[in-house]
């Protein structure tokens, strides 16, 4: 499956009912996730350390960029978890209308067909058994193919799609991810869902340290204009949080693709030293800036995460007002 071994393993839960990513606002507690790696191999992915823990006790000799992890019989396990033991469905009441769940902590849910088809069994089940909106994330242009097996009237306002990249450029994205679409075609994939009528949000992550401050400005106007940010209902945006391996991971990579000077900046900033965290938190402050400011006449629109430290923590508490998401 996207050229990397299939390993499946067995699993009890397919949704988290109360995650961390309530804290990104990317839903109000539950996610759900029918893998455990993904079919792409990002040089910035965080699932491998937290894979480390190895819950499925995969053979540690392999690799994350060498597998997917796909849970056995996820829409059975699902459907367990969303049904009584009388059968009756779970999650009811007026409280429960309209929380959004998010998919995928994990994994992309619309690296191939056959994890399209699966994402849209899940969500079927989701959408029959409980009164929640769905949020899906992916990097794959494969999103339109969700959609029209969940454009059914009676539950195409329902679910929400966002493709998530943090760049423009098709080579720049292909040297630090790894085997996803060129984002011009996630680009076509999110003006299709526009055009068709369906809820649409963007994901401007991870973006990388720029040259000027300028540049950062300019990033932001031009993603908000190439993404069609004024048809999205929110607009997230992150910096780029590589540690340890995976910042080694990113660096090598861009170098390798011929990307020294982004890799260059990427290394100034992420040295550890004092001058180094100074240059972090510039690097964090323009991205911010930039995306802020055009989105300044909708409040709301933008929600930008920041993991913040003692020292840094007023300042982006002070915006948040204008989209900064303190982690
Ligand atoms: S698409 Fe997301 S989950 Fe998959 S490898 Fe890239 S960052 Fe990781």
């Amino acid at each position: 499956m996207n050229g990397k071994s299939v390993v499946m393993v067995p699993a009890k839960t397919i949704l988290n009912f109360q995650s961390g990513f309530v804290h990104k606002m990317l839903c109000d507690g539950p996610t759900f996730s029918t893998g455990s790696a993904c079919g792409y191999s990002c040089s910035f992915c965080y699932v491998p350390a937290i894979m480390r823990k190895n819950p499925h006790g995969i053979d540690p000799s392999l690799k994350h960029e060498e597998i997917v992890v796909r849970r056995e019989n996820p829409i059975e396990v699902l459907r367990r978890q969303l049904t009584r033991a009388n059968g009756k469905p779970k999650i009811t009441g007026p409280d429960e209308v309209g929380r959004v769940v998010f998919a995928s902590p994990l994994v992309d849910v619309a690296a191939n067909m056959d994890l399209v088809r699966e994402t849209i069994e899940a969500c079927r089940v989701i959408l029959e058994l409980t009164p929640w909106t769905i949020r899906l994330l992916s990097k794959s242009n494969l999103l339109p193919k969700v959609a029209e097996g969940l454009a059914d009237p009676a539950i195409k306002d329902r679910v929400i799609y966002g493709v998530s990249t943090g760049t423009l450029d098709d080579r720049l994205a292909q040297a630090f991810e790894g085997g996803t679409p060129l984002v011009s075609k996630r680009i076509q994939s999110i003006h299709w869902l526009q055009d068709k009528g369906f809820r649409t949000y963007g994901m401007i992550c991870p973006s990388l340290p720029l040259e000027t401050r300028e540049d950062y400005w300019d990033f932001a106007r031009e993603c908000a204009e190439k993404l069609r940010a004024d048809r999205m209902e929110h607009v997230w945006a992150e910096v780029i949080n590589v540690r340890g391996e995976s910042f080694e991971r990113t660096e090598a990579a861009l170098r390798e693709a011929g990307f020294a000077r982004e890799a260059e900046r990427l290394k100034a900033v992420s040295l550890g030293t004092p001058e180094s965290k100074l240059a972090w938190e510039d690097y964090a402050r323009w991205t911010f800036e930039g995306h802020a400011e055009v989105y300044a006449g909708v409040p709301g629109k933008l929600r930008f995460l920041q993991y913040v430290t003692k020292p840094t923590e007023a300042w982006w508490a002070a915006r948040e007002n204008q989209g900064a998401v303190l982690l």
